[in-house]
């Protein structure tokens, strides 16, 4: 729920308002302030009498309910595009382009490294790279779990940048998921990663919540648009049914990484280009991409990289590798260095082209 407020209602009113949203268990935070006063209600839908009741409070002109499923990840309650910041200063989120590029599995110290370096090159903001590996296949390679932790923190001592990694319900009964966030933050990993496989893993994303630890969020390969931001709601709200955490963790970034459509005669995860100006509309949130899972292709991920950031992506996250062939997982989508370095000039040229574009006015035409 929305509140626009009197902007000379004064402290005192302004004060019974928000006593009146407390003390009916919800919480309220000002949208906007100075000329025109707006307050957003937080957490679950609020109830009819709480409406009756401020709909006749003095001061109040109008009163909106909001009828997305999602409040917090929403520009209506957070007008202003989120910034991320990493250990090396850079920024992910509103004007910064961020590169996340490294291979998809962590195999050795050497593959890592070098990637690592190309990732520098490129001037990436984080090298990624998974050791616990959400695999199809129970036969397939399924990372190097702890081992692959140390490889990463070593590499990121030695280039400085920081590490993404995906977070992966143990399976291993007698290790719980709390053991796993332990591990990560003993290695001092950047980013979690919540892959495509646990984008619906609710439990996991409640846990994610009660840190504000920064989350790359990836689609279920299922998910339409609604679906995806009210997964994000999960990390921003803190919320479960009726309780609260007291958290609620806003440091969330979003990969749209395509979908299964069932047809892979040209990409392994078709992803819907126009999903990326309607997420950036919707969501304050930064929204970057995956040209590696979608298209499943290395010769298609240069241009799929270019459409993507046109299309109002703020960053990317590639997979790279020395030697495509010998790779443990997704060799057949992995570029090398000459490709990812093409990605990141001609890429930074086209962001700078479409980040001049005002998206915030597109969203509140669309909010009206
Ligand atoms: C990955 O990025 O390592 C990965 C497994 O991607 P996704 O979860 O999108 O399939
Ligand atoms: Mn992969």
């Amino acid at each position: 729920m929305i509140l626009e407020i009197d902007n000379t209602i004064g402290s005192e009113g302004l004060s019974n308002i928000r006593n009146a949203i407390e003390n009916a268990g919800y919480s309220s935070r000002v949208i906007r302030g100075k000329d025109e006063i707006v307050l957003g209600i937080r957490g679950r839908p609020i109830s009819q009498s709480l409406e009756e009741q401020l709909r006749h409070m003095p001061g109040i002109l109008n009163v909106t309910r909001i009828t997305e499923a999602y409040k917090e990840v929403s520009r209506r309650f957070h007008p202003a595009d989120t910034v991320i910041e990493l250990s090396n200063g850079a920024k992910i989120g509103d004007g910064h382009f961020a590169l996340i590029a490294g291979p998809c599995s962590v195999e050795d110290y050497a593959t890592t490294l070098e990637a690592a370096n190309w990732a520098k090159e490129a001037g990436a903001a984080a090298l990624r790279g998974g050791v616990f590996k959400p695999r199809t296949n129970p036969y397939s390679f399924q990372g190097l779990g702890e081992k692959g932790l140390e490889i990463l923190a070593r590499v990121k001592e030695e280039t400085g940048l920081p590490i993404v990694t995906e977070i992966l319900e143990p399976e291993d009964e007698s290790v719980s998921l709390g053991g796993i966030i332990k591990l990560f933050e003993k290695y001092d990993v950047d980013i979690y990663q919540i892959g495509a496989r646990s984008a619906q893993n609710f439990p996991l994303l409640y846990s994610l919540s009660k840190r504000k630890h920064p989350v790359l969020y990836k689609n279920g390969i299922g998910m339409n648009a609604e679906e995806f931001l009210q997964g994000a709601e999960y990390l921003l709200s803190g919320v479960w049914g009726e309780s609260h955490n007291g958290g609620g963790n806003p440091n969330v970034i979003l990969c749209a990484r395509g979908v299964n459509t069932g047809d892979i005669s040209v990409s392994r995860y078709p992803l819907d280009i126009s999903l990326v100006p309607e997420l950036r509309m919707k969501t304050h949130l930064p929204v970057i991409a995956d040209p590696s899972h979608s298209t499943g292709k290395w010769y298609n991920v240069v241009k799929a990289s270019l459409g993507l950031i046109a299309a109002g992506a703020q960053g990317l996250e590639v997979e790279v590798h020395p030697n495509p062939q010998q790779a443990k997982s997704d060799g057949k989508q992995a570029i090398g260095l000459e490709h990812l370095m093409q990605i990141s000039k001609q890429g930074r040229a086209i962001f700078g082209i479409t980040n001049s574009i005002p998206l915030e006015a597109v969203a509140t035409a669309y909010y009206k």
